[in-house]
């Protein structure tokens, strides 16, 4: 984005250990691993880009929270503080604790979706939609044209085709007992959603008497891509009151901008909803007043929301991603633009042309990447997809990406530096990368535990 700064807006006052491998034992650690990055140990990889979901550091006032821990079983004062604190920066005045994004979502769906039913959102992310199918629900992504773009550098490239949206009210309108919305959109590459689109949502849910409710893992990224692009008339928490007002509810993984390594839950304005909720919420994650969290963790769910909605904070978190994304295009390494809130993904069909897409060129070059620089990376291509259950053929991607996720406050300017240098050194010899092919494929999600061999 725009002119972000990048200097770390923190000092450091405790340092996790980080080793540097040499290229030779990584190409021995790459090749036990079966040439799957999922497989390698931690300690063996230099700079971990896997994923920006519970890797990020916490701050000093969130450790000192977690002293503050009440590990009572009901009524603790960690549930009150995390409560004032979700009341205060996204002003819903219901909330449940759950372990993950995911559990929010086993329990809301399961108080509100019945088998037949119809869910639509922008664009479902994987758990979201796998929980809505385990309720014998059916998903519907009604992202905009421009989302499904590469190449497009719309400023919203997260929103919802809101006339899609009022068609499918219209005409099928009696199967849809809740409108979603993610922001960001996640897996459509963190791409924000303007204030404006939420605002149609919302009046196209109320014209055909609908709830909107949320997925909101990324909820201040989103609010400062608004603030930056859409309304510089108001502060960040003022953008994340107004998205918020515009909801019945949210789902959020605490994972994400809670700044937390663990952690979720569910805010609601409806009471009996909520009680609702509540009483599944007991069944699938502990009394309401933990929900499957200890009472530290609540305490520092409840100062990291504080902290995530900091313009300061926002301001270098997407300066980073921005940084990174910029020092690869004056390189001329295609990536997916404009970068996303989390992310740079690059685009590894016009990186390796020479790799057909049976050889899997994003996974390709995810094993290039660590072997390069210690970087882990993950591919979001044909091997994550799967193959078609009907013709047992490869389910081929419309994208073949490499995802580069950035952890919140976890690495410096210098180490984005040697991601941008190791990409940048894999680009200028991408002649000499090769594709590879299964020695192991398992029957489902089978990028997690596949095996490889590099083709020569
Ligand atoms: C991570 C994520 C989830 C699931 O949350 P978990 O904490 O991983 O269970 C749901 N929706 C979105 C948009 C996410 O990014």
């Amino acid at each position: 984005m725009e002119n972000l700064p990048i200097l770390e807006p923190y000092r450091i006052k405790v340092v996790e250990p980080v080793r540097q491998s040499t290229v030779e034992e990584r190409r021995g650690l790459i090749a036990e691993a079966g040439y799957n990055p999922f497989l390698l140990r931690s300690e063996d990889v230099f700079i971990d880009l896997l994923t920006d979901s519970g890797t990020g550091a916490m701050s000093q006032r969130q450790w000192g929270a977690v002293m503050d821990g009440d590990e009572a079983y009901a009524g603790s004062r960690s549930f009150y503080r995390l409560k004032e604190a979700v009341e205060e920066v996204l002003g819903f005045p219901c909330v449940i604790p759950t372990h993950q994004g995911r559990a929010a979502e086993h329990v809301l769906f399961t108080s509100m979706l019945k088998a037949g039913d119809l869910v639509p959102n922008n664009m479902h992310f994987d758990t979201t939609k796998a929980h809505v199918q385990h309720r014998g629900a059916e998903t519907v992504d009604l992202l905009c044209p421009e989302g499904y773009e590469a190449a497009s550098a719309h400023p919203f490239k997260g929103n919802m085709d809101t006339a899609a949206l009022d068609r499918l009210l219209t005409e099928r309108g009696k199967r849809v007992p809740l409108v979603m919305v993610t922001v960001t959109c996640n897996s459509g590459g963190g791409q924000p959603v303007s204030l404006e689109n939420l605002t149609e949502v919302r009046r196209i849910c109320d014209r055909h008497s609908k709830p909107l409710f949320l997925d909101a893992a990324r909820f201040a990224e989103n609010a400062f891509f608004i603030q930056r692009r859409e309304r510089p008339d108001l502060s960040v928490p003022e953008v994340v009151r107004q998205m918020m007002s515009l909801a019945d509810g949210i789902t959020m993984s605490a994972k994400k901008d809670a700044l937390v390594n663990i952690g979720g839950m569910i805010a609601l304005r409806d009471e009996a909803l909520y009680r609702e909720c509540s009483n599944w919420a007991i069944l699938f994650e502990g009394f309401p007043t933990y929900g499957g969290l200890a009472g530290r963790d609540l305490d520092a769910m409840a100062q990291g929301l504080r902290e995530v909605v900091d313009v300061g904070y926002l301001a270098h978190r997407l300066g980073q991603v921005a940084y990174l994304a910029d020092r690869l295009r004056e390189a001329g390494v295609p990536i997916v633009e404009p970068p996303g809130g989390h992310a740079v993904y690059l685009d590894a069909r016009r990186f390796l042309p020479n790799v057909p897409q049976d050889q899997f060129p994003a996974w390709a070059l995810s094993v290039e990447l660590y072997i390069k620089g210690g970087i882990r990376t993950v591919e979001i291509g044909t091997v994550l997809s799967g193959r078609n259950p009907a013709t047992g053929e490869h389910d081929y991607a419309r994208l073949e990406l490499l995802r580069l996720a950035v952890p919140r406050r976890t690495y410096t300017q210098s180490h984005l530096d040697w991601v941008a240098k190791s990409v940048i050194d894999v680009y200028r010899r991408r002649d000499e990368v090769r594709g590879v092919r299964f020695t192991y494929e398992p029957p489902v999600l089978r990028h997690f535990t596949a095996r490889f061999e590099p083709l020569a």
